[in-house]
């Protein structure tokens, strides 16, 4: 069986590239089965940087094949940002609401207010190099938050074409359309391939 580490130790995350990749034959681990206490600082100026930052620091560590991903929104007024900044956008310990907030407060007086979810995907340990894999959600952002589900921006994040904010769909909604899902559908293609 193949095993892939996937490095993050976020259960959410485990879980759900699990569900994908088990039924394909891997032997999904994480992080966290290799080193709890390990915190890999997402300090690079890209989403490419960060996530191949996680995956090497991983390899290093086990020397078999890595998935990593990181991402972000980016809005078009605001010249990408918060981008890799998603995440600490109010501040270094921000939580989603606080940083909904200040997007909104950032974008108070502007009309064209369209974004995009973006997940950058990096496998390494299977190819000489690493392999990339891109997904976006297309939306808008809100004047208002709406919905209960989901997490970060998904209350003010209208999704292109719909008149529904992101966390007024289900989970399994949510996946079907989102960069994430779209970035791990695009490693299961390549995977199959290998
Ligand atoms: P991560 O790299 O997946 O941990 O995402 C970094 C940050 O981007 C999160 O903390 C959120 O603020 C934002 N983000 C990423 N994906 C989503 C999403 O699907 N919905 C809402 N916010 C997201």
């Amino acid at each position: 069986m193949n095993e892939l580490y996937v490095a993050t130790k976020n259960k959410h995350k485990i879980i759900e590239i699990q569900k994908k990749l088990v039924p394909l034959g891997y032997h999904v681990l994480s992080l966290l089965d290799v080193n709890k206490e390990l915190d890999i600082i997402e300090d690079q100026d890209s989403f490419e940087g960060n996530a191949l930052k996680k995956a090497m620091t991983l390899y290093d560590i086990i020397k078999k094949p890595v998935l990593a991903d990181d991402s972000g929104l980016m809005v078009d007024a605001l010249d990408g940002a918060p981008g890799v900044f998603s995440a600490r956008y109010a501040g270094e310990e921000a939580r989603d609401d606080e940083n909904n907030r200040l997007l909104l407060e950032n974008l108070q007086t502007v009309e064209t207010r369209d974004a995009r979810f973006c997940t950058v995907m990096v496998l390494v340990g299977v190819e000489k190099n690493p392999v990339y894999a891109y997904g976006y959600l297309e939306g808008e952002i809100a004047y208002k938050a709406r919905g209960e589900n989901g997490f970060g921006y998904d209350p003010i994040f209208i999704v292109k074409g719909e008149n529904r904010h992101l966390a007024e769909y289900t989970l399994e909604e949510k996946n079907e359309i989102s960069h994430r899902g779209k970035a791990m559908e695009e490693i299961i293609r390549y995977l199959k391939t290998t």
